[in-house]
This record gives structure tokens, sequence and C-alpha cells, in this order.
């Protein structure tokens, strides 16, 4: 998963591109990048790790030029590779050179490279996006050489030609310097938004990177568009108009961002995340009581909204019980066994005083593996001394891997692929284990079956069907 940014016209770019790759650092924690314009050339910086911590204030005063675009990486397709990092760059193109940042995931990537490479193509990453990179280039390439001007139109002409075949999901934006281009994949799987901000435009992942810079939201970039933001003039919409199986599926957005993955305070594909999640709550609560508990509590900070609907609509106070560290890193290496035996009590400590001999309803947003969920568990009974624990989960057993941009593991590992709720509620030691209905979690996203994807929660892929059936075969031979 990834989150992206970009800016038009102002002449502290990268600066707010900065800014607004902190907004959207959830999104992906492995790498950042940075790539700005001024009208010539284009100036890149990427690097491992979170955004402050490989952008820093002297590289940042380099990245002059008002026109940027930046990127939070968390690989689905390539490895986390420095230079897998994003914006990925092609250099001497007819266009001068041209930065790409993608969100989402193309699943049958490897084929199209291959057969890219087949005609003569160059790879210097491993990652889906240089797929599309390469393709755009060879459209613009290839038009180029009759029509040496590369007006808007022409521009969206060859990105139309470029992506009109290419199956999967992608929110992309694409920076060169006399341009900033903001296109969605016919599905809209993944979002993105436009804003305005003084003379110029924004565009963003998610509207709380609009808040934090405090630019005004102007409207999603709508499922199967292309908007030009030229150097002079205003922005021009074009459709991307697609020749494969998959855009007979429709509008498709991805209902685990309204489920986790998107922030709270953030409005994705023109619903409030607050809002849906509070209605997951409420649902859930209405579907799977708890009678006689003594309180709720969520699991922080993922699923305290949806613990306020379930609490709410209950009548039941909702209570802090777990308390999370906000210090400690991604990864805990430490040289000894007995030392790593304390790495789940590094994130999470139950607050026995409000715990001990109560029965406690526990509510998360999703549950993937299982194995932090057991953990926290063996916690609020063992540490926090809770008599009974029931769990209650604000979306459907997830039992399908995502193969459109989330990172989630093979089948293998997602624990309702093979075990019912009775197993998997033995294997966590709760005293009763809930999930939300597949209907109930997407009234309260807004939409039915048709309008959302939600393959992890039902195994019904509708994009690229020939190349997830062909992994989901692979990924079954081990
Ligand atoms: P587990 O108990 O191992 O299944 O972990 C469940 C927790 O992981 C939930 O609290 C979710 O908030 C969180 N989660 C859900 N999806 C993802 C994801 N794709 N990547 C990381 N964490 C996730």
């Amino acid at each position: 998963m990834c989150g992206i940014f970009g800016v038009t016209h102002n002449k502290d770019a990268s600066y707010l591109t900065y800014l607004g790759l902190h907004a959207l650092q959830h999104r992906g924690q492995e790498a950042a990048g940075i790539v700005s314009t001024g009208g010539e050339s284009c100036l890149r910086a990427v690097a491992s790790g979170l955004v402050d911590e490989g952008i820093k204030p002297e590289i940042l005063k380099d990245l002059t030029g008002d026109f940027a675009v930046g990127h939070t990486r968390y690989s689905t397709s390539g490895g986390s590779l420095e230079r897998n990092a994003q914006p990925l760059m092609a250099y001497n193109t007819p266009v001068g050179e041209l930065a790409i940042a993608h969100n989402g995931n193309i699943p049958g990537y490897k084929e199209m490279r291959a057969s890219l490479q087949h005609k003569g193509a160059l790879f210097y990453s491993e990652s889906d996006t240089e797929v599309l990179l390469v393709a755009i280039v060879q459209e613009i390439q290839r038009v180029h050489a009759r029509r040496k001007k590369v007006t808007p139109r022409l521009l969206a002409y060859c990105i139309n030609r470029a992506l009109a075949s290419i199956e999967g999901s992608y929110s992309l934006l694409l920076l060169m310097p006399d341009y900033l281009v903001a296109v969605r994949d016919p599905g809209g799987v993944r979002p993105l938004t436009m804003g305005r901000f003084n003379d110029g435009y924004v565009f963003a992942s998610e509207t709380n990177a609009f808040d934090l810079i405090g630019a005004q939201v102007e409207r999603e970039v709508k499922a199967g568009e292309i908007l030009v933001a030229p150097r002079k003039g205003k922005v021009q919409s074009f459709a991307l108009k697609p020749k494969h199986a998959s855009s007979k599926a429709g509008s498709l957005p991805c209902v685990f961002e309204l489920v986790y993955f998107a922030r709270p305070d953030s409005v994705v594909f023109s619903q409030d995340v607050y809002r849906a999640r509070r209605e997951m709550g409420r649902r859930l609560a209405e579907e799977a009581p708890v009678p006689g508990a003594d309180c709720v509590m969520a699991v922080p900070d993922s699923a305290s909204v949806q613990a306020l609907g379930y609490a709410q609509c209950l009548g039941l106070p909702l209570e802090a019980g777990l308390v999370r560290s906000h210090y400690i890193g991604r990864t805990f290496i430490a040289p000894k066994q007995t030392i790593r035996d304390f790495a789940a009590r590094l994130k999470f400590n139950p607050v026995r005083g409000l715990l001990q001999g109560k029965k406690v309803v526990v509510i998360d947003d999703s549950i993937v593996r299982g194995t932090t969920s057991k953990k926290i568990i063996r916690l609020i009974r063992e540490i926090g001394g809770a008599k009974e624990v029931h769990m209650r989960v604000a979306s459907p057993p997830i039992a399908w891997p995502c193969f459109y941009g989330i990172d989630m593991p093979t089948r293998k590992e997602l624990i309702a692929s093979g075990h019912s709720v009775e197993e998997i509620q033995k294997f966590l030691g709760v005293d009763s284990l809930k999930y939300l209905s597949l209907e109930g979690m997407l009234a309260a996203a807004g939409g039915n079956q048709d309008s959302f994807c939600h393959a992890c929660f039902s195994g019904r892929y509708r994009i690229a069907q020939e190349a997830v059936k062909k992994s989901l075969a692979e990924e079954a031979r081990g």
C-alpha cells in the first residue's frame, strides 16, 4: 500500500509535499521519495524508512521548483529494496524527465514486463510501477516521432493508449517539467482527491493531507479519469478508455480502505471514514451484542472509532483498557530470545485496575493472521485479570489475499481461510468471537456487493481475473 501527493504552482512545492507525505505516512513506511521541477529538469530524493528519517531538511532545500510529487511506500510488488522506492524516473523522454508515483498493484505485471523486455525495454527496478512507466514513455516516444508538440490532449492520448490494456489498480501521479498528471484506474480501486491551494492544484491519496497544509478539497479524481495540470492554464480532464475484461466490472473502490487503511480524519471515495467506521461498530453491536458486558474496549488505535459505535449503540461504557506505546520502532531486534519474548508487551499494556474481574468486549477492525490478537487477548486475561473476554470484529473474516494493493499474507497465513469461526475463537482464547456480516460492513460503508471491491472477504475478484487465478494457483502449489 502506498500514499501519493502532488502539488503545482507553489514555490514551496517540495516542502508541501514533505508535509503531505507525513500525513500519508500510515499508508507506507518502507520508503519515501519526492521529485520536484521548476520547468527544466526534475530533481529526485528517495530513501528507505519513514519520511523524516530519509528526507532531511538539507535534502529538501535542494529540491527546488514549483511542481512536485511524492510517495510513501509499502511494497506489494517488488521488494523493499531502495531501488524500488518511488517516484521512479524515466530520463531523456520527449517530454523531458518523467516521474511516476503509484498507489495500487498490477497483478500480471511480470508477463507484461517480459513482453516489454522482449521488445528491448530495460528495467531498473522490480516494481510493477515501472511497467506502467515504460508503457507510457513508449507511447509518448511513438507519438512524438510524428507530432513534435506534446499538448495536454496528446499526453492524455498517450497515457490512455499505454494503460488501456493494463488490468489492475492504479492511482497515479506523473510529473514532467511542464505537467503534473493524475490518473485513476477504471475501477477507482485506490483513492485520489484533487484540491486547490492558492493558485495551484494539490492531489493526495487522502484528504487529511489537505487539512495539514490548509488546502481545499475540490473533488475526487474520477475512476477512469486522466487529469492534466499544465504549467500554463487550467487542469483538463480526459477519459481512460480501457480495452480489457476488468473494465466491465465498473467502479470498485476498496472497502478495506474504510475498514482499516485510511485515517479516520480523511474522506476517501467521497465517504467520511470516521462515520463509516462508527457505523460498522453500531451495526456490529446490533448483529452481535454481548449481554451483561461491563465495558467495551478497542484494540488501539485502528479500532477506536468502531468501538465507540459499538458502545454507543448498546449504552455500554467505552474504556481504554489497553495502553499503546507510541515510541517503539517498526522492528524490535533483540539479540537474546529471553529479551525478544517481551516484544509483544512493548507495544501494549493492559490497565489492570480497570479490567480485573470484568466481562469485557474487545473490538478490533479486522483479524488477519490472528497472531497479534492472540497475544493481546492473553495480556487482557493474564495481566489485566479480565474474567471474560468477548471479541467482536467490525468486518467479516479475511479469507482471501489482496491482489490490488493491500499488503496481505498468502491464503495459508490468513487464519480465516483454513479455519472456522469456532476454531479461531479457540485459537485466540476468547469466550466468544463474532464478526460483522459482509452486508453490514458494505451498508455501513455506504454501498453494497456491487459497489465495492470486497475480494479479501468474499473471494470475488473482478479485476485482472486471469492473472489473479494464476497467482492463486501458484500460491496453492507453494
Ligand atoms: P492479527 O491479529 O495478526 O490478525 O492482526 C490483526 C491486526 O492487524 C488488526 O488489529 C488490524 O488493525 C491490523 N491489520 C489489518 N490489515 C493489516 C495490514 N494489511 N497490514 C498491517 N496490519 C493490518
